[in-house]
């Protein structure tokens, strides 16, 4: 770890801050979201130059890769949320070790991390991963079947369900990016509206943080903007 790295993340963190504010002052939103970095392929150095530069939720998608970094950094107090895809025989690794999971798009998964959810922790925080592009193959609850969904994850008892999380296609059309966060702004009401106590919209990251935060967003989740491009990896992620 250079110094030159930790000035490096520390100056783009605070780049991203005022860059969050303006826009959230821009659109009049009350609150600017809460910002995730987003740490999948850099090394706990990168992490610990973050927090110390007053960074506190720290975003993963490979369960092996993070857990080694999130025991290097126990002493920290960081807050971990998973956002990659979760296959069943990791879902006991995500209950011990993160805080959140934004990336639930199956009932099975959800069932799964609550009974595994280790007694000594508080609730998994969670948000329900909605294809809001509605792509075939992208990752995501459907519309049509979200309800169900919720109805489901808000009866398990080792888990607090938040609100919803979605990565639009990607697309150069600034006006479809802002349709789709803003069609999952409405659905999120939408379940408001019904009585659930949802906060959290989980949207937007390194290159579509504007339309997310015009739209609504509570939380966007960046990576490149702070770390740089992830053209390296480094051992030990699956
Ligand atoms: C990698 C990732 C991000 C961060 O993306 P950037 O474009 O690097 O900001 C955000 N959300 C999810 C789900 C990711 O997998």
């Amino acid at each position: 770890m250079t110094e030159e790295r930790s000035a490096e993340i520390s100056d783009r963190l605070r780049q991203v801050r005022e860059k969050i504010a303006g826009i959230a002052d821009r659109y009049r939103r009350e609150t600017p979201p809460a910002l995730i970095a987003v740490s999948k392929n850099f090394p706990a150095a990168d992490i610990l130059a973050a927090a110390v530069a007053g960074q506190r939720r720290f975003g993963e998608s490979y369960v092996q890769e993070a857990r080694g970094k999130i025991q290097q950094l126990a002493e920290y107090n960081l807050e971990w949320h998973f956002i990659g895809p979760l296959q069943s025989n990791k879902t006991r690794a995500v209950a011990s070790h993160f805080d959140w999971v934004h990336s639930i798009d199956r009932g099975a998964i959800a069932r799964r991390l609550s009974n595994q959810r280790p007694p000594s922790l508080p609730n998994l925080q969670i948000c329900l991963q909605v294809n809001i592009s509605g792509e075939p193959s992208k990752s995501g609850v459907d519309v049509s079947e979200l309800d169900e969904l919720v109805a489901e994850v808000a009866d398990l008892p080792r888990l607090q369900l938040r609100g919803l999380m979605a990565i639009p296609a990607r697309t150069p059309d600034v006006g479809r990016r802002r349709a789709a966060f803003h069609a999952l702004h409405d659905t999120f009401l939408r379940l408001q509206k019904r009585g659930l106590p949802l906060d959290t919209l989980s949207m937007g990251m390194s290159d579509d943080l504007e339309a997310a935060v015009a739209e609504g967003s509570t939380l966007v989740r960046v990576g490149t903007a702070i770390f740089g491009s992830r053209h390296h990896k480094i051992p030990g992620r699956g």
